[in-house]
């Protein structure tokens, strides 16, 4: 199988694909729910928080919408610095929403001042914020914007993508007082697709109970009152969660810290080596990613003849994402991916480029 440095799906250890070959248990029995509750428990320390985590089987994109759907009474202030963020933006819009676009340019952050100022001007119900903007390879600065909002307007939700970078880098639901930070399965977490984790805090479930339409199957209410029993509304996805579940064990052996820093030194080694190579970081210095770097092809580089090469050695890396196709190239260091295989792909692209 080719080693994948693309940003989701990742390679998923073959120890953690066999996890979702458990023979399946009625969601439920005292067995499943003992195992759902352990689950949640790891997960709790994987978001650094005391509060609720619920599991849904969707992609990311359906807590995009859960957020929205269910904590927004009016009006939305949507942070738009790539194709992440303005997806949320889509999804409150195509849910009747009122949002309003704060536009950033992409690769550059989202500023503590630039909300700030916005606030000032209108409150807001909810503000949604990519933590890390996998089209453009950027970090914007959460914890300081969460602390610009508070100061703000104490009202306004906070509500983060982690999709990309939970699991890969550290983020404190509790300590930077998040309300709403959801994430999928198959960036950071390198599980498979299909499974959907979110930290909701005591303020957001309170302003949940103020909105009256917030759907059926992603309404937070509903999905507290069967977390309290260790399940969730409908069926639940099991062989997902035994994965999850073994995974977690696998990621707090390794240790927290111990796996941000490996993506971290991953982070710091191929930034210099793409601009020692000539190529340049479309993300702004200081907000690069720790999970994905996305390069601006200054070389020139045929992309699909640079991942043709890589095929061949067993190895697989992104285009740019939407507009940025071509112009830029990514190259995800997440989930289980060392600097042993990182190196790997780097000396081979060198190989392509000098070739
Ligand atoms: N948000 C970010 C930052 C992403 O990178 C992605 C997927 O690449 C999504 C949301 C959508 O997630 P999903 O594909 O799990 O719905």
């Amino acid at each position: 199988m080719p080693h994948m440095f693309v940003p989701g799906p990742v390679d998923v250890d073959p120890d953690i694909l066999n996890a979702q070959t458990k023979p399946m248990l009625p969601h439920r029995s005292p067995e499943f729910e003992a195992s759902f509750h352990g689950a949640i428990e790891k997960a709790q320390r994987l978001f650094y928080t005391q509060g609720r985590v619920f599991l849904f089987a969707s992609s990311g994109t359906g807590l995009q919408e859960a957020a929205v759907r269910n904590l927004s009474r009016e009006n939305i202030l949507s942070c738009v610095n790539g194709a992440f963020g303005s997806r949320w933006y889509d999804v409150a819009v195509s849910n009747g929403l009122q949002a309003e676009k704060l536009e950033v340019p992409w690769g550059q952050p989202v500023t503590p001042e630039q909300v700030a100022e916005k606030l000032r001007d209108e409150p807001y119900d909810i503000i949604t914020l990519v933590h890390n903007e996998t089209s453009t390879g950027l970090q914007n600065p959460v914890e300081e914007i969460a602390k610009a909002v508070r100061a703000a307007d104490p009202d306004t939700l906070i509500c983060i993508d982690a999709v990309s970078s939970l699991g890969g880098t550290k983020i404190e639901t509790d300590a930077w007082g998040l309300d709403m930070v959801l994430t999928s399965s198959q960036k950071c977490l390198a599980l498979p697709p299909g499974l959907a984790l979110a930290a909701v805090s005591d303020r957001a479930m309170r302003r949940a109970e103020e909105v009256p339409h917030r759907g059926w199957y992603f309404d937070l209410l509903r999905m507290e009152k069967h977390r309290l029993k260790d399940s969730t509304p409908a069926t639940p996805a099991i062989s997902l969660i035994n994965a999850l579940d073994a995974q977690l064990d696998r990621i707090l052996k390794e240790g927290l810290e111990e796996r941000f820093a490996r993506h971290s030194a991953m982070a710091k080694r191929i930034h210099s080596w793409a601009l020692k190579r000539g190529f340049d970081l479309f993300a702004q210095d200081g907000f690069r990613s720790q999970t994905v770097t996305t390069l601006k092809n200054l070389l020139d580089l045929d992309f699909q003849d640079l991942n043709r090469f890589l095929l061949e050695r067993g190895m697989r890396i992104a285009n740019g994402y939407g507009v940025l196709k071509n112009e830029t190239f990514r190259i995800a260091h997440m989930g289980e991916t060392r600097m042993e295989d990182l190196d790997i792909l780097l000396t081979a692209i060198d190989e392509f480029i000098e070739a």
